[in-house]
């Protein structure tokens, strides 16, 4: 198949991790019999630098124009870099947002899963951490609380502010079959969070995720409560495979679930639209800290561009491919610094491609 990728490397880490995502994304090309042609785009700091602007009309259409999207990371040290002291809507971030609202990227999957290798990385107690969990927090990401009309002003005398959250059928109905379409690639179990015994909104989302739930009699579906799946996350987190959830909630619980894997640099995270294009990139960010020193982990990008090869390519066998590399360099012992542990291999950056690359 031929496929064409629209690059985003952005800043910091970005252009290093995202080259050996690219690297790992070649070799399974020519293992499996097919070409990936890149277009490399600017968005971010980088692009403030050469544009004036963090995101170009012609960088929107030229990601557009491609199959998918694959990103680095953008942004600099937000206390020292100059990008930060222009106006908030000509920040590098600011390019980001406009990116992905002209994608309609409305559905944020974030896996959050425990390799046996790394459970001492988790903050859990060691018999929860031994049993490991592999969860999909699948959160909307246009809609609700975020994007409701909102206002501060004085009532009667007394500063009131107001925020509202909406949802519609179609909104709610759209993500809900993604979830059950992503959960038949999984192990077929979604869990709806809402809170019904308050929202009116949650008691719709409840509504319609039922009447999408017909349509898929192989997966099981159960709803929870937001509060009751807060504490499920860190006492059980083994029974979660994927959690459908409103936007607000999602970005909470997908925070939580990406804290208890103990490491930013081995998650993936991917943003969907209504067809098969999607945006995929680590859930971390620059990490200016380490940026131009080969340090940075680029587990989490390569991860992003197996999901890239799963969901936007239906490239199912491709995806394990990465995923069982991935295992299989842990397994081996090789670790990037952020997840150094005694008696381990370390590597840079860089050589994590390659053994990663290696094993496809
Ligand atoms: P960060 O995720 O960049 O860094 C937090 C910590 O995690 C740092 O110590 C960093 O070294 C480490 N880290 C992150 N990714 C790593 C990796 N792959 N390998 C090894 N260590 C890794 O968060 P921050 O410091 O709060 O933000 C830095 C910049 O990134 C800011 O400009 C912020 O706005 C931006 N940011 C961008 C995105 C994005 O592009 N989607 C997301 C979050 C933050």
């Amino acid at each position: 198949m031929n496929k064409k990728i629209a690059v985003i490397k952005g800043d910091g880490i970005g252009p290093e991790v995202v080259t050996e995502a690219m690297k790992v994304l070649d070799k399974t090309a020519e293992k499996f019999g097919h070409s990936f042609e890149y277009d490399q785009l600017l968005m971010g700091g980088c692009s403030i630098d050469a544009n004036g602007v963090p995101l170009t009309d012609e960088t929107i259409e030229k990601a557009k124009a491609a199959d998918a999207v694959l990103m680095g990371s953008i942004g600099g040290n937000t206390a020292t870099s100059p990008w930060y002291k222009l106006p908030a809507d000509k920040r590098p971030e600011a390019g980001l947002l406009k990116l992905r609202k002209s994608l309609n990227l409305f559905a944020n999957l974030r896996p959050a899963l425990l390799y046996g290798e790394l459970k001492d990385a988790c903050p859990l107690k060691a018999e929860i951490a031994e049993r490991g969990f592999d969860m999909m927090i699948m959160r909307e990401l246009t809609g609700g609380l975020y994007f409701g009309a909102r206002k501060t002003e004085e009532v009667d005398g007394i500063v009131t502010a107001t925020d509202t959250l909406t949802y519609n059928e179609n909104e709610i109905r759209r993500i809900a079959v993604r979830a059950f379409d992503i959960a038949m690639k999984r192990r077929k179990k979604v869990t709806s969070v809402d809170k019904a015994n308050v929202l009116d909104s949650s008691r719709l989302w409840r509504k319609i995720v039922e009447e999408v739930a017909k349509d898929y009699p192989e997966v099981s579906y159960e709803h929870m409560l937001v509060d009751n799946c807060a504490m499920q996350l860190v006492k059980d987190p083994a029974q979660f495979d994927v959690v459908l959830t409103e936007n607000m909630f999602g970005d909470i619980l997908s925070d939580e679930a990406s804290m208890i894997t103990g490491s930013i640099g081995m998650l993936a995270s991917a943003s969907l639209n209504d067809t098969k294009f999607g945006l995929y990139e680590p859930s971390g960010g620059s990490a200016p800290d380490i940026a131009g020193q080969n340090k940075a982990n680029p587990i989490a990008t390569i991860l992003s561009a197996a999901m890239l090869l799963r969901y936007s390519f239906d490239m199912d066998k491709e995806a394990d491919a990465v995923e069982a590399a991935v295992a299989k360099v842990l397994k081996d012992g090789y670790r990037t610094g952020d997840i150094m542990s005694e008696g381990m291999k370390l590597v840079s950056c860089s050589e994590m491609g390659d053994v990663i690359a290696a094993n496809i």
